[in-house]
């Protein structure tokens, strides 16, 4: 899939114009989401970073039928007053293109309040969401059925995708599932 990077913004009011369907990405830093935008892309578009701690950023990523938005950090979900979660908090209450978020974590941690607190606020505003349990190639076979089993339970997620960007495992069924679900959608149709 063609993608490529569109802006970064700060503020909401200067978010990309709202003419496509966008699939929001959140998780804390580490947590890999610029590996799973790159494997999406097929190629290096989004930064990986080494060291945690980034600034709160809308990042907008292009194909020809939709977005993928990044946001570092869960300020925003636990009412963050910083200038790029205001932008999130915006996004997630105003954006008429949003279809879904892809919450992402470490197969190998524990639900955490910061991720809860995110589903809440989904629930809220009845927003589409999954699960993406990311770095699954870090866990032998006993502990990756565990894990995926445990945080499926915990989460009460819809849907549940374990991944791994480094071995490409789950990447086609996740990016399938956005597709078919979020962007290709009826009221997604042009008019
Ligand atoms: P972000 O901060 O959420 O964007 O996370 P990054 O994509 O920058 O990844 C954080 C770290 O985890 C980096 O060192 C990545 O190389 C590593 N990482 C990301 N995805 C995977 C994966 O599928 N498997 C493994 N083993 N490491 C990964």
């Amino acid at each position: 899939m063609r993608f490529k990077f569109i802006k970064s913004v700060t503020k909401f009011k200067d978010c990309p114009p709202a003419n496509l369907p966008e699939i929001l990405i959140v998780g804390r830093s580490n947590a890999g989401k610029s590996s799973l935008i790159n494997r999406f892309a097929n190629e290096k578009i989004a930064y990986v970073s080494s060291a945690p701690g980034r600034t709160t950023l809308l990042n907008f990523y292009q194909t020809k039928t939709h977005r993928i938005v990044d946001s570092p950090g869960y300020g925003f979900a636990i009412g963050g007053r910083k200038e790029g979660d205001v932008a999130v908090q915006e996004y997630l209450n105003m954006r008429s293109t949003l279809k879904g978020v892809l919450v992402l974590m470490d197969i190998r941690r524990k639900w955490h309040t910061d991720e809860q607190a995110v589903v809440d606020l989904l629930a809220i505003r009845g927003i589409p969401w999954a699960l993406v349990l990311t770095k699954a190639d870090k866990l032998n076979r006993k502990e990756f059925e565990r894990q995926t089993r445990e945080l499926k339970k915990q989460s009460q997620a819809p849907q549940v995708f374990p991944v791994s960007s480094l071995k490409k495992t789950g990447i086609n069924e996740l990016q399938k599932f956005v597709f078919e679900n979020w962007v290709q959608s009826e009221d997604n149709e042009p008019q």
